[in-house]
């Protein structure tokens, strides 16, 4: 079986036929930077990741390009309030975004471009789409797309345009009232006084560009014009995702994405997480509780990516000690050499082929570790294969038996429990964690494993 993906564009699986033999073009639209992503925000970059490393897995090289919106409404308002200019204000959230990419095991992107990097491009392709009649000027200076004119709009979300609402067009909802109809959305929008010292003075006029356009333009230059697989969430597919079409098929005449990927729901109590429901949490809301927050990737891949899932603590935490038991399984083993199993690596393709079935490839691993007539080598090796999709971070689990040190500490703290010396036990839990590994008392006794 060949891998196959569903396409949001024509609602069903598909075979993944690359536009280039063995290259995938890859784009992934990526955060705003005003604030802290919450752990919502992170199942469509732990997607993307997924997606980008089962493709390498499957032979193909990627290139792969996650933008970052650091001009829109937000930036401005929220770097006024703080007093900061627009880039001390994003760049700071820019790098607190990369540090939790990196502690979630994402691979980094081949690019991330910025939104303000890239306003040259951005006015290219507004002037093209005034030149050719998609878009226009209303009164005071911001253009607007108008979506009458291309007959195919709606053909990925599937849209009456008849049923648009007023405002449901896109982030810039300023200035409505100047739009020839309410289903237009901007693609540049004018300076006002709120915008403050943010501002470009171009050809199209003074102003900022809106958010659509963004991704429309940095795609293509660092992709091309027609590429592979464009991914994000599912709110993503309208408007966003279905203005990027527009514009992007009106100004070059050609074919945009082939793919459209999109992931589905992280939820609370069956409500969307979100910022305006405020029912979210953030990655070191895991971390202040003590959890990894690679156990929040290996939760994210029991589900399969177009699953919508219910967070709760219990099921993190359930989550957290599946992983752990299958790290201390793993660095139980002797450190051997070993090959592959072939068997096994059939039965994993075959699931992560079918839409990235995580849920069923991960029993492929637990099968591994716990199969009896495999060799310590054997295991090794098979789990460090697919551990290059999975990304939980086996090849750098320490193999060797416990340090001498953690030994006597963990039978330091036995005899205490034994002589019911409570106190000294936490001491000495502490101190074995300082070491970097967790002790947790089973009714076989304290399983030792590295804090990941
Ligand atoms: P935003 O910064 O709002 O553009 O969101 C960044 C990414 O997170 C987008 O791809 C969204 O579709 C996705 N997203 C937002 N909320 C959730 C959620 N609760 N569950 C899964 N993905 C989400
Ligand atoms: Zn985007």
């Amino acid at each position: 079986m060949a891998l196959e993906l569903y396409n949001t564009l024509t609602r069903t699986k598909e075979k993944f036929m690359p536009l280039t033999p063995h290259h995938v073009g890859l784009y992934t639209c990526g955060p705003t930077v005003y604030n802290y992503p919450h752990i919502g925000n992170y199942r469509a970059y732990v997607f993307a990741d997924l997606l980008k490393r089962h493709l390498e897995y499957s032979g193909y090289e990627v290139t792969h390009v996650m933008n970052l919106t650091d001009v829109d409404d937000k930036t401005i308002k929220v770097s006024q309030e703080e007093g900061k200019s627009l880039k001390e204000f994003t760049e700071f959230y820019s790098k607190e975004f990369f540090r939790d990419l990196e502690s979630l095991h994402i691979e980094k992107a081949d690019e991330y471009p910025r939104a303000t990097d890239h306003i040259n491009e951005m006015v290219e392709l507004i002037s093209t789409l005034l030149d050719k009649g998609y878009a226009y000027k209303s009164d005071d200076g911001s253009i607007y797309f108008s979506v009458e004119k291309y007959k195919d709009y709606g053909q990925l979300s599937h849209i009456d345009t008849t049923e648009l609402k007023e405002g449901a067009s896109g982030r810039i909802i300023a200035d409505e009232y100047s739009k020839d109809s309410v289903n237009d959305f901007a693609l540049w929008k004018a300076w006002d006084e709120s915008d403050g010292d943010v501002f470009w003075d171009t050809k199209i006029g003074k102003g900022r560009p809106g958010w659509h356009i963004e991704c429309s333009a940095m795609s293509t230059k660092y992709l091309g014009k027609n590429f592979d697989i464009h991914t994000g969430g599912v709110d993503l597919i309208f408007p966003h995702h279905e203005n990027e079409i527009a514009q992007s098929t009106c100004c070059t005449n050609s074919s945009f994405v082939n793919y459209w990927l999109h992931n589905e729901w992280v939820l609370v109590d069956g409500k969307k997480m979100s910022k305006s429901l405020n029912n979210f949490y953030r990655l070191s809301d895991i971390e202040k509780k003590g959890i990894s927050v690679v156990a929040y990737r290996y939760w994210l891949l029991m589900a399969q990516y177009r699953t919508a899932i219910n967070f709760t603590w219990e099921a993190l935490e359930a989550a957290e000690s599946a992983l752990k038991h299958l790290m201390s399984l793993y660095i139980q083993l002797k450190d051997e050499k070993g090959v592959i199993q072939e068997t096994y690596k059939k039965e994993f393709i075959q699931y992560m082929d079918n839409d990235l079935d995580t849920p069923r490839a991960l029993t492929v691993l637990w099968e591994v570790i716990k199969d009896s007539t495999l060799s310590d080598g054997d295991k090794r090796a098979t789990i460090i294969d697919f551990d290059r999709v999975f990304g939980l971070g086996f090849k750098d689990l320490k193999l060797e038996p416990l340090p001498d040190n953690i030994i006597q500490l963990v039978d330091q703290r036995e005899t205490a429990r034994k002589e019911h010396n409570w106190d000294e036990a936490d001491v000495l839990r502490t101190a074995i964690q300082k070491e970097g590994y967790e002790v947790k008392d089973t009714d076989h006794g304290p399983l030792i494993t590295p804090i990941l």
